[in-house]
């Protein structure tokens, strides 16, 4: 049983070598990659939950990485964070969206006026050039501040101050969406959401669990429907996110949910899609 354990624990050192291998060669060739355009977005829809519409799309970044084949955010935004390249990185999906969402808006892709909410870390939030980047995304893309979603995790907002919010409240001020991601996993100090530029809540895919079974978790309901009703309150709208069923989507309907994305309407995918599905929802 030592020999084993002994055996075990070589396997998981080599195992950690060959990752911290793989986090090296990553961060060596990051910087490359987005000069070679080994970046691509994927849209996944907002889904209206009273009436089924689509109301815009969450751009999601992947990379074709041309040995590796397509690494998911998870494998590389730590990374991009810790050297810095997230600055760039996410200047370059905010414009590519920003150009998707306008063009979807010229095509008339969805019934009413095409949103599109884009990631911001906490590097770009604290960034100097957040405000003038975005200002001149919009102005080059001819897009409407009110068709952007900028979503903040509630981590990143936890301890902020008055000044460090200024940049985020500027783009409040231009009519641009502030939505706090992954709310309720963060420890949440109610009040403190009084004092933040944001317009929605984004629930995390932990609470959409218990949602699962039909009747779903009572405590889970008791916690969703008292988030409801604050930020209702508050004038927030609220957006769940990981609904893979249709029991979930209709209890979170039932709940006063407002938006919701999950794979139960569709995975994240190419921009096209968004037409095809918007298409089947205007025919139905
Ligand atoms: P997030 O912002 O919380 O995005 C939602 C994640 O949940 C996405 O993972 C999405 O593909 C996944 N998802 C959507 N519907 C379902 C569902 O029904 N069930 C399950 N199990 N998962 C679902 P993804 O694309 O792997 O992105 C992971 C995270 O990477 C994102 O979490 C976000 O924090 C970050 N990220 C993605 N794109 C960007 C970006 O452009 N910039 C920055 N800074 N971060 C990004
Ligand atoms: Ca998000
Ligand atoms: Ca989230
Ligand atoms: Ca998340």
């Amino acid at each position: 049983a030592k020999a084993a354990g002994g055996n075990r624990y070589e396997l998981a050192d080599a195992d950690s070598d060959a990752r911290a291998i793989a986090r090296h060669d990553l961060t060596n060739c990051l910087p490359a990659a987005l000069d070679n355009g080994e970046f691509f977005i994927e849209y996944q829809p907002l889904v209206r939950l009273h009436d089924g519409t689509v109301r815009g799309a969450e751009a999601l970044v992947r990379w074709l990485h041309p040995v590796h084949g397509v690494l998911g955010p998870d494998q590389f935004i730590p990374l991009a964070e810790s050297t810095g390249l997230i600055v760039p990185l996410g200047r370059w999906v905010l414009q590519e969206a920003a150009r998707q969402a306008r063009a979807w808006r010229a095509e008339g892709t969805c019934e009413g006026p095409m949103r599109v909410n884009v990631n911001l870390s906490p590097s770009q939030l604290r960034h100097p050039s957040l405000v003038a980047d975005t200002v001149a995304v919009l102005d080059s893309s001819g897009l409407d501040p009110s068709a952007l979603c900028l979503e903040v995790t509630e981590n990143a907002l936890i301890g902020a101050d008055e000044e460090e919010l200024r940049p985020l409240r500027q783009l409040a001020d231009l009519g641009v969406d502030i939505a706090l991601d992954d709310f309720g996993t963060g420890y949440s100090n109610l009040s403190y959401l009084r004092r933040l530029p944001v317009s929605t809540l984004k629930l995390d895919r932990s609470f959409t669990r218990g949602m699962q079974c039909a009747p779903a978790d009572p405590v889970d309901v008791k916690i969703v429907e008292g988030i409801v009703s604050l930020a209702h309150t508050l004038d927030l709208s609220v957006t769940v996110e990981g609904v893979e069923t249709g029991t979930q989507a209709e209890h979170l309907r039932i709940l006063g949910c407002d938006t919701a994305q999950g794979w139960y309407y569709a995975r994240p995918g190419p921009p096209e899609r968004l037409h095809t599905l918007s298409l089947v929802d205007a025919a139905s």
